[in-house]
């Protein structure tokens, strides 16, 4: 069985990754808040974890692998946004949500195997809570409750490699009266008569943010579970506090054993903020025509432990070079499994830059079927995709014909041969045959590239002794 290796923050190393039960692997991702449009840089995690999906589905299994990825729908910019639009909160998170699902959908993302609504665990959220008070972890105060970072000072920090005293000392944290330590973080807050709440032991209130994904995760995946990734924005204060909650409710297991952490996604260079503006959603790119595919591909050219540069000459390069993958096998069915220069290179720390480049290796080299599955492999050129632009249909209705596209790419590798061993004749002969035909080759630092144009004659090939 093929080995994946994952960076694990945790450890700060690449490890050999092991699943606890290899019949359920189990992944957790921290999905969005749900009050607007999902940006460019919140598709990131989303198309990094569904290439680990389809990774882990190929080698343990499609029915072996359990994805969670949860909805935040409680959240006080989700009030605020109620309340300056005078709309009402189930109607902003219900369509939000639905726009997130729709715009990940048109970047191929599959849908994970669960996926958790805040406001669906609540009794679960107040179970774990009052557990965390039994056990000395968490405290009441002022209609709050908090978690105590003093009563587990062995664990907390561990993830972000910071001490508490460290943190007390560089944090901006809420310093409030009720708090024992700086560093406690809200389990449990009041809400007032306009807010939403629910009853609890600690009257009506709403959970602190990272109380959630602890507790989904514990009702989905159990106490201990195999990868939880997110932004690494995420990895401090909120995935040490999941693990603070989870460890400390279920000392018996050990909660998440492989961290992974995306890093964030700029724009021309420059981080993406509204005062530049350089923001933008994932739908504003795809309202332009800009295909989610070609999106993905931008993402998965650049590792995901490096800053992604999103630019509009990335886009459209990648937009050239899906279309002659498409054309050349779009139209195949997939048959057989991906080439293992493919699966290794995504077996190593999720090398996708490397898939890539084995990918045109595969292009070059002519099987459309291996090719296919390869792609699909990446989530790119998956039918879920369909086709998209009318160009690819009549390319690929014309490639389709495997023995036409071997006869090309016989011929293009003849004439670097040619070149190879000094015939010029013989490859100028070759190349002009080519160009008649209407097959344009474009040579590249990584060898010839070739594409039908749309005088593309067949019949001319036959020309050629
Ligand atoms: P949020 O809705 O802000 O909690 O973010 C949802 C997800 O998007 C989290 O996993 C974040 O880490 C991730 N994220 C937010 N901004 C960026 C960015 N600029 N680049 C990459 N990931 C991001
Ligand atoms: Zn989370």
């Amino acid at each position: 069985m093929t080995t994946i290796r994952l960076h694990n923050t945790r450890t700060r190393k690449k490890e050999a990754f092991v699943p606890l039960d290899p019949e359920n692997v189990r992944m957790y991702v921290c999905g969005p808040t749900v009050y607007d449009r999902a940006h460019l840089g919140n598709a990131r995690p989303v198309v990094v974890f569904d290439v680990l999906y389809r990774l882990l589905r190929h080698v343990y299994g499609p029915d072996h692998v359990t994805y969670v990825r949860n909805f935040t729908d409680v959240d006080d910019k989700i009030n605020a946004r109620a309340a300056e639009s005078g709309r009402e909160i189930s109607e902003i998170t219900a369509e939000t949500t639905q726009w997130f699902l729709d715009d990940m959908a048109e970047l191929g993302a599959l849908e994970p195997d669960h996926m958790p609504r805040a406001t669906q665990y609540i009794p679960q959220m107040v179970a774990m809570i009052e557990g965390l008070i039994a056990k000395g972890h968490a405290y009441e105060a002022e209609g709050h409750v908090l978690f105590a970072v003093d009563s587990w000072r062995e664990g907390y920090g561990k993830l972000s490699g910071r001490s508490v005293d460290d943190m007390i000392a560089g944090a901006r944290v809420e310093v409030a009266p009720y708090k024992r330590n700086p560093m406690d973080f809200v389990l449990w807050k009041p809400s007032d008569e306009g807010q939403p709440g629910w009853d609890s032991p600690w009257g009506r209130g709403r959970p602190g943010w990272h109380i959630e994904c602890s507790a989904m995760a514990y009702e989905l995946l159990g106490e201990s579970f195999d990868i939880h990734g997110g932004g690494n924005d995420l990895m401090f204060p909120h995935h040490e506090n999941e693990i603070a909650q989870s460890c400390c409710a279920h000392p018996e297991g050990d909660f998440a054993r492989y961290w992974l952490h995306n890093e964030m996604l700029q724009v021309e260079g420059k981080k993406m903020s509204k005062s530049l503006g350089n923001f933008f959603t994932v739908r504003d790119l795809l309202d332009q025509g800009i295909p989610g595919e070609v999106i993905r591909f931008v993402f998965l050219s650049t590792h995901y432990r490096k800053p992604m540069d999103w630019t509009a000459e990335k886009a459209r390069e990648a937009e050239a070079e899906l279309s002659r993958w498409r054309a050349f096998a779009g139209g195949i069915d997939p048959m057989g499994g991906p080439a293992s220069e493919v699966v290794d290179a995504l077996s190593d720390d999720l090398n996708t830059h490397g898939a890539i480049t084995a990918l045109r290796k595969l292009y070059k080299e002519g099987d459309a079927h291996v090719f296919r599955k390869s792609a699909e492999l990446l989530g790119l050129l998956t039918p879920e995709l369909g086709e998209w632009t009318e160009d690819d249909v009549i390319l690929h209705s014309t490639l389709s014909d495997e023995v036409l596209r071997e006869r090309i790419v016989a011929l293009v590798w003849e004439r670097q041969d040619a070149k190879k061993s000094k015939n010029f004749g013989r490859a100028d002969e070759i190349r002009d045959v080519l160009k008649e035909a209407g097959v344009v080759v474009t040579d590249t630092p990584q060898g010839p590239e070739w594409d039908v144009g749309p005088d593309f004659d067949p019949a001319k090939l036959e020309s050629l002794k």
